[in-house]
């Protein structure tokens, strides 16, 4: 038995790389988990995969940019295991291009999923937290959400949103039980980079930034930041974490 035994985490984007990552993480301590996504077959193989582990793994066929969905999603959990104690905003995509290629429906996808998913999360989950209050809401914003890159204007446009969402939701429910954590990883190992269509933001990225040479992040290096970030006495709130690889500048 840990103390995760009988929580519930739902965690979106956790069809492949960090999310998968903080299932496994959070099944292994016993948790409730919660698989959101949208493909479905990419979540039953993951649920499959943990079902050795004490947590208990369900999962929900989820996309972000519905309002609705995301709402069913947070019920869901609610009627599965009564309570939802994290909300993991994790769905993302980074299709990085240069401003002048004008890929506008990368920005439109972008700024619906990276934010607007990250505000219908919010708005799901909230009321409920606030009810019992207790809950913890960690969205994934990055490096690129304190530091602006070239072909990055509009990924790095919402991932700061998505910090500064976070902040203001903090100090908007300080006092409560209900504690908000920014995550920035720099360089992860994911399929993340396989939404670029911009050829020249990809080469750029590889020379820019050294992609080639380092040696990145893996999904579960973030997981363990999360958990270090939801698992802290409730007198604690880690309100912004930042890991890099250490080569990464
Ligand atoms: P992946 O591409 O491996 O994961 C992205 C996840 O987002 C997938 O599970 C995908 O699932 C999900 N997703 C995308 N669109 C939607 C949607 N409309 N509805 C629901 N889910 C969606 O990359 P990462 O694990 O790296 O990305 C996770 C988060 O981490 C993102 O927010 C990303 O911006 C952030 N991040 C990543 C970094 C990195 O270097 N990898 C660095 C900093 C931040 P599906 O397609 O099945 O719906």
């Amino acid at each position: 038995m840990t103390e995760w035994n009988g929580k519930t985490i739902v965690i979106t984007g956790a069809s492949s790389g960090i999310g998968e990552a903080t299932a496994s993480k959070f099944a292994s301590e016993g948790a409730n988990v919660v698989l959101a996504a949208r493909r479905t077959e990419r979540l039953q193989s993951l649920q499959e995969r943990l079902s050795h582990l004490p947590g208990n793994v369900v999962y929900k066929e989820t996309d972000v940019t519905s309002q609705q969905q995301v709402e069913n999603l947070i019920q869901f959990a609610i009627d599965k295991f009564n309570a939802v104690d994290v909300l993991f905003n994790n769905a993302g995509l980074m299709p990085l291009s240069f401003m002048k290629n004008k890929k506008v429906d990368e920005w439109e996808k972008m700024v619906d999923v990276n934010i607007k998913g990250v505000l219908y999360g919010i708005g799901a989950v909230l009321p409920h937290m606030l009810e019992r209050n207790e809950g913890h809401i960690i969205t994934t914003s990055s490096i690129a959400g304190h530091e602006v890159m070239p072909a990055g204007a509009v990924y790095c446009g919402t991932k700061f949103a998505a910090r500064v969402i976070m902040e203001g939701l903090g100090k908007e429910i300080a006092g409560s039980n209900v504690r908000t954590t920014s995550i920035s990883p720099g360089v992860v190992d994911t399929e993340l980079t396989d939404t670029i269509t911009d050829e020249e933001a990809l080469e750029m990225l590889k020379k820019g930034i050294g992609l080639d040479k380092m040696t990145p992040l893996q999904g579960k290096d973030i997981a363990e930041a999360v958990y270090y970030s939801v698992n802290q006495p409730t007198h604690v709130d880690v309100n912004e974490v930042i890991v890099r690889p250490n080569q990464q500048g």
